[in-house]
């Protein structure tokens, strides 16, 4: 297993220059070089950016939820980015180079597999279904392939074969957890990163931004398809997703 740097008690490193702005999050340097804040944005977007809004409360909700499901995630054996949650909306992870693939594991068909194959919302797979879609705004996220994936030099075979059963065995683990808060998980995207010495981890965010999450006694939606659908309600169901998830633990 490899040795990776994690701050001492009272030791965390200073906030440095930002590195990035993306959709939903901001990502800063720090003073040390294998780590760095993420700061979680109120800011939604939708059909890869074509829709903008705000959600109130997002950033904080996405961060907490993300960091509370990837502690379950490590405490199952599951290597995150996650170091340390250093504030309402901000957190220390380490510094991967991201893999520019959009992990999608689907249990239930929703969304753009609705849309491509003619096949009705709500349908239950047999098994999971994996998708890679190419991380690329201007492109608008298109689907790709393995061959696609290992001949443009994306990932190797042997990181591949890594990101695909983690990506499987992730969605085994966050069924159990969301399950146990009356939470279906129908599908979601996951991000990969490589840490410097090539470990293969999980990175980015788990939240109702990046999952479907059904209410399993009634169907409702729980996460961003509210935004992106005009469905209302879209910031208490993300409270929800948090209250489920966390209780009332500020
Ligand atoms: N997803 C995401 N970011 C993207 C595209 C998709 O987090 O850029 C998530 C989305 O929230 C859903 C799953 O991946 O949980 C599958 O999304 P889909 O391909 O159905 O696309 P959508 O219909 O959401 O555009």
């Amino acid at each position: 297993m490899a040795e990776t740097t994690v701050p001492q008690v009272g030791g965390e490193p200073e906030q440095g220059e930002q590195m990035y702005e993306g959709k939903a999050k901001k990502v800063f340097a720090t003073s040390d070089p294998d780590l760095c804040i993420v700061s979680y944005k109120d800011d939604a977007t939708a059909f890869n950016g074509k829709k903008h809004g705000q959600i109130l409360g997002k950033g904080e909700i996405n961060n907490r939820v993300s960091n509370h499901l990837m502690r379950l995630l490590e405490a199952d054996g599951i290597r995150t980015h996650l170091v340390k949650e250093l504030g309402p909306r901000d957190t220390l992870v380490r510094r991967v180079q991201i893999v520019p693939l959009e992990v999608i594991v689907r249990n239930i068909v929703a969304g753009s597999m609705s849309q491509r194959l003619g096949v009705l919302e709500g349908t239950k797979l047999p098994q999971p279904v994996l998708e890679y879609s190419y991380k690329c705004d201007v492109l608008d996220d298109p689907l790709v392939n393995d061959s696609h994936i290992i001949a443009l030099g994306w990932a190797t075979r042997d990181e591949l074969d890594t990101i695909s059963a983690l990506a499987l065995r992730i969605n085994t683990l966050l069924q159990g957890h969301l399950d146990a808060a009356g939470i279906i998980l129908v599908d979601f995207k996951l991000e990969f990163g490589r840490l410097p010495d090539g470990e293969i981890i999980l990175a980015d965010e788990i939240s109702p931004d990046t999952c479907r999450f059904w209410d399993k006694a009634t169907g409702a939606k729980l996460d961003k398809d509210r935004f992106r659908r005009d469905l209302g309600g879209v910031e208490q169901a993300y409270a929800e997703v948090r209250r489920r998830l966390l209780g009332t633990a500020a």
